[in-house]
């Protein structure tokens, strides 16, 4: 039995029953009469083929690419389980299909693909989009998840993004971001130390750069990463620290840690050594560096956030991936740029200080408000599609990811709330 409040036997029994597998596909039109069939198959199907054909745009108004969303993986770096190859990986990638599905009304298919090659990876996502309006990657491992993404991105002109390092970001930046308000801290004046140098920590680190952080300290499994060190990875090398560095000296007086590595790559003892108020965001999964409990017992004064549902401040990507592709893909951006990370981020920041709506509060069986217990709004809030989806879309907007005319975001928030 695993340490969850579900059995591995009702784990099994919910795959399996009453059809094995979490996805089945619905059609959306009628065939009942040889008139039906006519059309949805030979031959009124080759007049949509000739339409698109002549202009691939209309690929979007008479095929279902546009509502339509791959969750592609490897199966090299799945949750917590590592490298289980793309079969085993095949329940996970479903899983992202209910989420995609029931929280922003996208539907998915999953594709597993069994190759560690980078080019060969990269040559069949880019044969099969086509038949795609957003690209979610998932679950590949570092380094080759940062060339594989850069890729497609640059080739492929629909929403491309890895949701393990992307959508960690933007959910733990908004976090940040209400970390500091609670505290009455600046992020440029944050030093900040991100344990862990691997899909996860490499993105987050960025968009923290991006949101205006100055001061980073990065370490992965050999200690702090500096700029004596000959064995980094380009990526790595993004986060230099000047000189030599020990692990200790990085903790002192630092403002925030921010764990995505493993259990205890950080210990209370590092945390004693923070500044006032420590935010400390412990989120490796599914047990984290150190027990919120613990910080809080140890530093009463700690903000404390995880990557799990039984601690507060839950930094679920459920919070972003749904909201953040249907956004883009409603605009038809080309891709999913910083601007439209940040605008997710500080969308999601802004709804955790509005009012919890009664039935959210009712969900979790207490009163919930703004403050160091609640600086991340919880995944069933029906606002987050509204104020996520409509800030990503005018961002896309704004900075040119998109070239829709004459968008209308109070007629699309209305749209979104329907
Ligand atoms: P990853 O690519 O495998 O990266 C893991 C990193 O941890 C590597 O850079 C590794 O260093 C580093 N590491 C290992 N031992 C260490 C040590 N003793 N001290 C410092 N760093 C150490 O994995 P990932 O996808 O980024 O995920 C990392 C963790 O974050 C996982 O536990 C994952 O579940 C969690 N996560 C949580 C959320 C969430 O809460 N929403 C989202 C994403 C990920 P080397 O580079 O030297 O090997
Ligand atoms: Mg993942």
């Amino acid at each position: 039995m695993s340490k969850t409040s579900t059995t591995d036997q009702e784990a099994l029994d919910y795959h399996e029953f009453p059809q094995p597998g979490k996805i089945s596909v619905e059609t959306t039109k009628p065939v009942l009469t040889q008139k039906d069939l006519s059309l949805a198959y030979t031959p009124g199907v080759a007049v949509p083929c000739l339409e698109i054909e002549k202009n691939p745009e209309n690929a979007y108004r008479y095929t279902s690419k546009k509502n339509l969303v791959a969750v592609i993986s490897n199966g090299t770096a799945v949750l917590g389980l590592g490298n289980i190859g793309a079969l085993a990986s095949k329940p996970v990638m479903e899983g992202k299909g209910v989420l995609f599905k029931n929280f922003s009304g996208l539907d998915c298919f999953d594709i597993e693909v069994d190759t560690e090659s980078v080019d060969r990876f990269c040559s069949v996502v880019m044969a099969i989009a086509p038949t795609f309006g957003g690209i979610n990657l998932e679950d590949i491992k570092a380094p080759e998840c940062f060339e594989i993404e850069r890729r497609l991105v640059e080739e492929l002109n629909i929403p491309v993004m890895h949701d393990d390092q992307h959508g960690t970001a933007v959910i733990s930046a908004a976090g940040i971001i209400n970390a500091c308000k609670v505290t009455h801290r600046k992020i440029e004046d944050l030093k900040i130390v991100v344990v862990g140098a691997g899909a996860a920590a490499i993105s987050c680190a960025r968009l923290y750069r991006k949101l205006g952080a100055r001061e980073i300290y990065m370490l992965d499994s050999k200690g702090v990463i500096h700029n004596g060190r000959s064995d980094l990875n380009a990526y790595k090398r993004e986060f230099c620290a000047g000189g030599y560095m020990t692990h200790s000296e990085v903790f002192e007086c630092a403002d925030v840690v921010v764990g995505l590595s493993k259990p205890g790559t950080f210990t209370i003892e590092d945390i004693m050594t923070m500044a006032n108020e420590p935010i400390v965001f412990t989120l490796a999964n599914p047990t984290p560096e150190v027990f919120p409990n613990d910080v809080i017992e140890a530093r009463p004064d700690a903000v404390v956030a995880t990557g799990r549902s039984d601690f507060d401040n839950q930094v679920n990507n459920v919070l972003g991936f749904p909201f953040i592709f249907r956004g883009a893909m409603d605009v038809r951006a080309r891709k999913i740029n910083d601007e439209m990370k940040l605008a997710a981020a500080h969308a999601l920041a802004d709804l955790a200080r509005t009012e919890v709506p009664k039935d959210i509060c009712e969900l979790y069986g207490k009163e919930i408000k703004f403050g160091k217990d609640y600086l991340i709004p919880k995944p069933f809030d029906k606002r987050l599609i509204v104020e996520i989806s409509s800030a990503v879309a005018q961002a896309a907007i704004d900075s040119g990811a998109s070239d829709m005319k004459g968008f209308d975001i109070k007629a699309y928030r209305k749209e979104l709330a329907k």
